[in-house]
This record gives structure tokens, sequence and C-alpha cells, in this order.
């Protein structure tokens, strides 16, 4: 059994559908998981947040503009005549359920509903498209295996016994497609794995079944050593470890959802990123073994605050961390990156939604200070205790951006800097240029 997962761009369009086709068809078991069309969840949101404005017009012009595109894609995508009604009967029907909700008060649980109609339907779509081509193949719903708890995680234990029951209905099919980024919620609520969460839902099936494989196809071919986005002449990059992979995605690296990594790594399954548009390309594994090399790549994570907490009665003193932890804790919030002195503290967090009250219950221990617009910038590469040398470059290439904090030796393959994200592009271009030309 392998996973492949195509992400937005490779559903993105009907040619590109219909392109999956030769991808799929063999005779190896599968799980086909896939995204909404590209473009589709941004659309979504831009509706939902109308909705949650009250404004209805506006989200019902929304509403109709999408249908419209979503029945273009079916006359394009089907060349049966019984197919293509079947394809306008489907988009009618989601487009029905969306369009009910501007006739009540709307709510965030109902956004994740609406949210979930992007994968809904591409998969509905695709599966139709397989029809048309006799291609066997089976469509299992996320919603009836896919789960988080009530803190939000994947459950598991739960995805793996219910897919699993799920699967035994079809012992011999070769294709089974199913929607990324989908899920229920503790309350049996739909719910999602948040913004590019197609690529967590491969790993947590591939990890759940025990694949061999987990594929993940986009549109670049692999992981390249820093965001082509921001810098020119990025370069691809073959192998990767687990760890290596695990931190890029969660500093930054759009190819991969941040927690995609770890259930593949749990179980050891090898992860592939392949290039839909270059399917030959090789592309980048990702196993537990690497080979070390002074720099590998680098990422950079927006939308960061750091809070300083300055405090004499930090001199000397045994328990002020945990003081200080255990505000964060009440509040749920995660820390990504913390550096401390003698008297001062700085912690970084990435999620600012109780950043005034975590201030606030911080001021009874110092000083606080918050700076927002903050940039993590995550150099992976070898950097082990026992290495000389390896992080000079790096400071080199940055001389000119004011670096606000440095992690080293938390981790023996990656080096964080904070830095403002104002600086962001010239960091990333400057460290392409100093450390990979
Ligand atoms: P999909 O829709 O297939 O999930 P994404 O847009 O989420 O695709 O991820 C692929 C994109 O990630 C690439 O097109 C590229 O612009 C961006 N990206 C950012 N950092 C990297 C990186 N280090 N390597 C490759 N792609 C990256
Ligand atoms: N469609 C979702 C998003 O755009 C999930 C994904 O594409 O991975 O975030
Ligand atoms: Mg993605």
């Amino acid at each position: 059994m392998k996973i492949m997962k195509f992400g937005g761009t490779s559903v993105g369009n009907p040619d590109r559908m219909k392109a999956l086709i030769p991808l799929i068809n063999d005779d190896e078991r599968k799980i086909v998981v896939l995204s909404a069309m590209a473009g589709t969840t941004n659309s979504l949101v831009e509706i939902a947040n109308l909705l949650c404005a009250d404004n209805i017009n506006e989200a019902s012009d929304n509403i109709n503009n999408l249908r419209s595109k979503y029945h273009q894609v079916v006359e394009e995508l089907f060349s049966n005549e019984i197919i293509r009604k079947s394809g306008h009967e489907l988009i009618d029907s989601h487009f029905e359920y969306i369009r009910n909700f501007t006739l009540r008060v709307f709510t965030k649980v109902q956004e994740k509903a609406i949210l979930a109609q992007g994968e809904l339907i591409s998969t509905s779509l695709f599966h139709l498209l397989l029809q048309e081509r006799n291609i066997k193949a089976i469509l299992l719903p996320a919603l009836s295996f896919m789960r988080i708890d009530k803190d939000g995680e994947p459950d598991s234990f739960y995805i793996e016994e219910n897919i699993e029951r799920e699967l035994k209905n079809y012992p011999s099919e070769k294709i089974i497609i199913t929607q990324g980024f989908i899920c229920r919620n503790a309350y049996g609520e739909i719910d999602n794995l948040k913004r590019g969460g197609s690529d967590f839902t491969a790993s947590l099936i591939g990890a759940a079944l025990n694949a061999k494989e987990i594929q993940i196809w986009t549109d670049i071919n692999g992981f390249h050593n820093n965001d082509p986005r921001f810098v020119e002449n990025t370069k691809v990059i073959r192998e990767l470890s687990f760890d290596e992979a695990a931190e890029l995605a969660y500093f930054g690296a759009k190819i991969l959802h941040p927690s995609s990594v770890n259930p593949a790594r749990e179980r050891n399954i090898p992860v592939r990123l392949k290039n839909t548009m270059e399917p030959e390309d090789i592309g980048t594994l990702i196993t537990s073994s690497s080979v070390l090399q002074d720099y590998k790549a680098v990422a950079a994570k927006d939308g960061i605050s750091v809070l300083r907490i300055r405090s004499d009665r930090m001199l000397m003193a045994y328990g002020f961390l945990r003081k200080v932890f255990e505000i964060f804790e009440a509040y749920r919030t995660p820390i990504d990156m913390i550096t401390t002195s003698e008297v001062a503290v700085s912690i970084t967090l990435d999620n600012p939604e109780f950043i005034k009250q975590i201030a606030k219950d911080l001021k009874e221990l110092g000083t606080v200070e918050v700076e927002e617009n903050q940039t993590i910038i995550c150099i992976v590469g070898d950097f082990r205790t026992e290495k000389t040398g390896s992080a000079p470059e790096i400071f080199e290439a940055l001389n000119t951006i004011p670096l606000k904090m440095i992690s080293y030796g938390g981790s023996p393959n990656s080096l964080s800097l904070l830095i403002d994200t104002s600086n962001k592009k010239e960091a990333l271009r400057l460290l392409s240029k100093h450390l990979f030309d």
C-alpha cells in the first residue's frame, strides 16, 4: 500500500486532473488523497468571512461566481453526456448546501463545513472522471475515519481503527480516493487539519496503514534549499532526514504542512516529494537516514511575536522559568524559540490570540516588552555540538541585518534566528548567496 497526495495545483484545472490518471492507474493498491482545486479554499474562506460579517449580498455573489467556475470545470472535464450531467448535479448540490448558510445565523462551526466543500468537490469530480474512463476506484469519505481530539490533535487510535475497518469492505480495490484536509472533531462536527493540511492527512493515513511510502505530489521538483517564492536559483535537495524535513516544515517551508513529517517519522515510512508536472524527476526522499552537510536548507516562518521579560528576581533564583512557562501553559500557547540571560528571557510565539493576557500576567514577574511582525529564520545543516566552525558563514552573510535572537545548541541539525519580517527577503537571499552559491 502506498499513499499518493496531490495538492491544489495538481488538481488545479481539468487538464491537470486528467494528467493524474497515468500516475495512479497501475496494479499497486494505493490511497489517493486530494486537496481542493487551487484557489478554492481561499475563496471559501472569503465567503465564510463575508457571512460572518453578515454581508450576505457579497457572499451570495462570491458563491455564484465560484459555482459558475465549477460548472465550467465540469464542461471541460467530461466528454460523456451522462457523466457531465452528473457532474453538474454534483456541483449544484454542493453549492445549494453552501447557499443555505446565507439563510441563517452563521457560526465558526459552519465555517468549517463550508471549507470542507473544496475537497469534497475535487474528490467527487475525480472519481467521476475515473468512472468515465472505466477505471475502477472507490471514494472513501475522510469524514468517516479522520478525527481530531478535543485538543485539536489527530486521534491516531481512532483513525487507525476506522480506516482499517472501512478498507476491509474493499479488499481488492487498487485505487481508493479520499479527501485531504478535512476531518471530524471530538464532538463529531466537521473540522479540518488547518491550512495546507492535506499533507498531514496523507502522513496520518500512511502511518495508520503502515504504508510502504507516502508520496506528496506538488508543483515543484521536491524540497528546495531556500524558499523559491523569495529567492532565485534555489536548488532541489535529493535527500533529507525526517528531523531535517520536520524542522524546515515547522519553520515555514510551505511545501510541507508543519506537522506532516511526524506521523511518518514515528512509523519510519519514507516520504517522497514529487512534481506532477515532471513525474520522471526523482524528487526528494525523506527517510530516517541522511547525509550530513554543513548547510542544507533555509526556511522562514512569519507571524511571530516576541515577549521580553526582564526581572532582577531572576538573578540566582530557581523556579523563575517555571512561573513563566506556567503562564503560557494556562493560555495553551506553544513557545517556538527561547533565549535567556541571567536577568532576562525572550520568548517567541506564533499564535498571538492570547498575547495581551499573557503579557499582563507576565508583568507580575518583571517588565515585559512585546514586539510583533517578527520572522524566525531556520538554517538546517550539521550543527552537532562537537563540530567546530560552522556558524561563521551565517553571521557573515547576515552582518547587515539586525539579529534579535539566536538559538543554537537546541538541535543538532538546526540554528534559528529572529529578525524583523521586513528583513526576511533580504536575509533569505543573503543566506542563499553565502551558504549555497
Ligand atoms: P500544494 O498545493 O501541492 O500543497 P503548496 O503550495 O502547499 O503546494 O507547496 C508547494 C509550494 O511551496 C511551492 O510551489 C513553493 O513555492 C513553496 N515552497 C516554499 N518553500 C519551499 C521549499 N523549501 N522547497 C520547495 N517549495 C517550497
Ligand atoms: N485545501 C486546503 C488548503 O488550501 C488544504 C490543502 O490544500 O492542503 O489549505
Ligand atoms: Mg500544500
